[in-house]
């Protein structure tokens, strides 16, 4: 229900309020006066009452609003404190598929983790376990992919469909365990994992998650690529652009705020690549496991896959899938505003670098039910900020 016009309503009933308590006051006074015998007393006795029962009724129905209005406030304020806190997953979860890149094998386990673990992936193929953090400053390579690495040059690859996914499904604790360098493509996009996530559901906390609040624009070129985060009231807003010379792809845009819109679109967007590059990707080593099952392939003004695309701006959708899954490499949820032009995964990892060189740029707070601002009551866009 909308709270203005609850309160509307209520403002409305109460400008009636004075009118009802002089009429309560003259019905009084003709009483006293013990005049009601006079005919036009009576007259005066049947208005009353009349208006009188219209207060009953009106009264009633304030009331009611007024135990609705309570009810709603202490529902918005408890799913909001349930939304700031830490989640992970009810119980384990497995998927196996290839490494678009690599081409390998691999089997990937998502076990729950306590708060404050934050995502981790830890490689169990190797002599011991070895874990990575997938943080800013680890991403080794960002060229086609997003590839983390620890101190002991241990890799993860392909990790930003999986992190978009946390991320939009609020998660911030778990364990990713798998048995090859690269994370499963699966079907190209981060729809897989959400459905997984979602079958299983989460496990909610009482610690509060962090969330970097942008304090400061900071912006980055490189060449025709440009990106910058600015600050926003609550919201992750993301404005993604991509140009491209094929005639079917050209020039796409799309605007989405990650913590109000419904992402199934974005969520279901798949990896995309020129056929005419194919060939040279397979030469320096990259899309070894790429076919038409993982990843939409365009030639000229035609799409390769039978089934066509998923929705009319998959494109520009998948890249800002990118993004988000790139975006939890800060490992917090993220208020701020982005604009990027023909951007990836290199120029989110540089931008971000530059945002936490300098702490004047970002503030990080965390939400104790206390001291909850009265602006982040009624605001149901925080639905989905953890
Ligand atoms: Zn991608």
């Amino acid at each position: 229900m909308n709270y203005l016009i609850v309160l509307t309503k209520f403002i409305i009933w109460r400008s009636y309020l004075p009118k009802y308590v002089w009429q309560v006051t003259s019905f009084l006074r003709l009483i006293y006066k013990n005049n009601y015998k006079n005919p036009l007393n009576i007259l005066k006795i049947r208005v009353f009452l009349k208006k009188y029962s219209n207060f009953l009724v009106n009264f009633k129905y304030f009331f009611e609003i007024f135990l609705v209005f309570l009810c709603l406030i202490k529902l918005n304020i408890s799913l909001i404190m349930s939304i700031l806190k830490q989640k992970t997953i009810q119980k384990q979860i497995e998927f196996s598929g290839i490494g678009l890149h690599t081409g390998k094998e691999v089997s990937l386990k998502i076990k729950p983790a306590v708060p404050n673990t934050g995502i981790i992936f830890r490689r169990i193929d190797k002599e011991k376990y070895f874990d990575v953090i997938p943080n800013i400053f680890n991403v080794s390579d960002a060229n086609f992919c997003t590839t983390i690495s620890n101190d002991q040059g241990v890799k993860v690859s392909t990790i930003e469909h999986l992190m978009a996914a946390f991320y939009i499904a609020g998660i911030d604790n778990v364990i990713v365990e798998l048995n090859s360098q690269e994370v499963p493509i699966m079907d190209g996009s981060a729809k897989d994992y959400i459905e997984k996530i979602s079958a299983v559901g989460l496990q909610s906390t009482n610690v509060p998650i962090k969330i970097i609040k942008i304090d400061k624009k900071v912006e980055i070129s490189d060449g025709q690529k440009h990106m910058s985060i600015d600050k926003s009231n609550a919201s992750l807003d993301i404005n993604f652009e991509i140009k491209f010379d094929n005639p079917l792809i050209g020039t796409q845009a799309n605007k989405i705020n990650v913590y109000e819109d419904d992402l199934t679109e974005i969520c279901s967007s798949r990896t995309f690549c020129l056929y005419e590059d194919i060939e040279n990707l397979k030469k320096s080593g990259l899309a070894q496991g790429g076919s038409l099952k993982n990843a939409v392939v365009v030639k000229g003004n035609k799409v390769l896959n039978e089934s066509g695309l998923r929705n009319n701006k998959e494109f520009v959708n998948h890249k800002i899938l990118d993004c988000i899954g790139d975006i939890f490499l800060t490992g917090c949820k993220v208020v701020g505003s982005i604009n990027c032009s023909q951007g990836g995964h290199k120029l989110t990892n540089q931008l971000l670098r530059k945002v936490f060189k300098d702490k004047t740029n970002y503030s990080i707070f965390e939400i104790e039910e206390k001291n909850i601002p009265h602006t982040f009551v009624n605001k149901s866009h925080l639905k989905s900020i953890a």
